[in-house]
C-alpha cells in the first residue's frame, strides 16, 4: 500500500507542541513514496561577509509550524495529493566546502533517485553548486531561475573558485545550467565595478535588476520568467535577500530597493506553474531577525514551492 504522510493537525496538537519539522511533516529517511523532501543544509562558511545561515533551517523549522496547511494563494492543501517529509540536515563539514559539495550532491541524488523533489533549506547560497551538480546529472542541464539581489556569478573570490558569490559561474562552466533558459531575478545593490550584472549576460544568462522590475511590475516579470523557461526542467533557487530588509532583515547580506513580502508571494504565484525538479531557499541568518519575520516568509516561500509540486502531481 502507498504511503500516506500528513503534518501533525493543529485542531488535535497545539502548534507550540512537539519537535519541529517543516511544517509538522513527518521526519522520514526512508524515501519511498515521498514526493518532497524538505532537507536542512547548515554550511555557512562560504560566506563573504556574515555567517550565520547555518542556523536557518532550524529557524525556518520554528516558523514553519504556524503556517496553516491550505495554501490561499494557491488555492490547494497539497497534504491532500502528495507526500510532504522533512529529511533533516545533511551532516556538512563546516569549513570545507569541497568535501561538502559532495555530501550535498550525494543527499540530493538520494532525494532525485527516489522520484522526490529535495526543497533544501540553507545555509549559504555556495550549497547550491553541489544541489545543481545532483540535479543536473540525473536530469541534464536544467532550466535556471533565481531569486536574489546579487547575481553569484562572480569567477573567483579571495583567489579560491568556491563561495557564495561563485556558485552560478561554475554551474554554467560545468554545464549543469541552460544559460538560454536561466534568468535571474531581482539585481540590485552598489557594486565594484560599472557593469555589475555584466558577469552574467556574457555568461548567456537574463538578468531582470530590481529597479527594471519597479518600472514593469510584478506581472510582467512574471511573464518574462515564464518565456524564458517554458516547459523546461528547472531548478529553483531563492536567496532571500531577495526580500527588501524591511521585510526580511534576518540575512547576511542586505540590500536597499527590495520587494515587499506581498510582491515576493505575487511573484511566486505567477510562476507557479513552472516544471521545478528542484528547489532551495537559501541565506537566512536567524540572528538578524529579531521578530522571526525573516523566518516566517522563508517557511511560507517554502509552502509555496511545495504547493507548485502538489499541482503538478494531485
Ligand atoms: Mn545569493
Ligand atoms: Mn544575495
Amino acid at each position: 500500500m502507498k504511503k500516506n504522510y500528513m503534518p501533525t493537525d493543529a485542531l488535535v496538537s497545539p502548534r507550540f507542541c512537539g519537535i519541529k519539522t517543516f511544517m509538522r511533516t513527518p521526519y522520514v529517511t526512508d524515501l519511498e513514496d515521498v514526493d518532497v523532501a524538505v532537507i536542512g543544509v547548515p554550511f555557512d562558511t562560504a560566506t563573504t561577509y556574515r555567517t550565520g545561515a547555518r542556523f536557518g533551517p532550524a529557524a525556518i523549522r520554528d516558523m514553519s509550524t504556524t503556517v496553516r496547511p491550505y495554501n490561499i494563494d494557491m488555492e490547494i492543501n497539497s497534504f491532500e495529493h502528495i507526500n510532504v517529509v522533512d529529511c533533516g540536515d545533511m551532516d556538512i563539514i563546516p569549513g570545507y566546502i569541497e568535501d561538502t559539495y559532495e555530501i550535498i550532491e550525494r543527499e540530493c541524488a538520494k532525494i532525485l533517485d527516489a522520484g522526490a523533489v529535495p526543497i533544501c533549506l540553507g545555509g549559504d547560497h555556495s550549497i547550491t553548486l553541489g544541489e545543481l551538480r545532483a540535479a543536473a546529472k540525473k536530469h541534464g542541464p536544467l532550466a535556471f531561475v533565481h531569486f536574489d539581489s546579487h547575481t553569484d556569478t562572480v569567477s573567483s573570490y579571495f583567489g579560491k573558485d568556491y563561495c557564495h558569490g561563485t556558485p552560478f559561474f561554475h554551474a554554467i562552466k560545468e554545464g549543469l545550467i541552460d544559460p538560454a533558459h536561466s534568468i535571474q531575478v531581482g539585481m540590485r545593490g552598489n557594486l565594484y565595478e560599472p557593469n555589475g550584472f555584466k558577469d552574467s549576460e556574457d555568461l548567456g544568462i537574463e538578468v531582470i535588476t530590481a529597479k527594471e522590475m519597479h518600472q514593469i511590475g510584478i506581472e510582467e516579470t512574471a511573464r518574462r520568467i515564464v518565456k524564458r523557461i517554458g516547459d523546461k526542467k528547472t531548478f529553483l533557487t531563492f536567496d532571500i535577500d531577495f526580500v527588501d530588509p524591511a521585510y526580511a532583515p534576518g540575512t547576511g547580506t542586505i540590500e536597499i530597493g527590495g520587494f515587499s513580502s506581498h510582491e515576493t508571494m505575487e511573484l511566486i504565484n505567477g510562476v507557479k506553474d513552472l516544471n521545478v525538479v528542484a528547489f532551495d531557499l537559501v541565506e537566512v541568518a536567524p540572528m538578524y531577525d529579531p521578530t522571526q519575520i525573516t523566518a516566517f516568509l522563508a517557511a511560507n516561500i517554502v509552502h509555496d514551492f511545495i504547493a507548485m509540486v502538489a499541482r503538478k502531481r494531485k
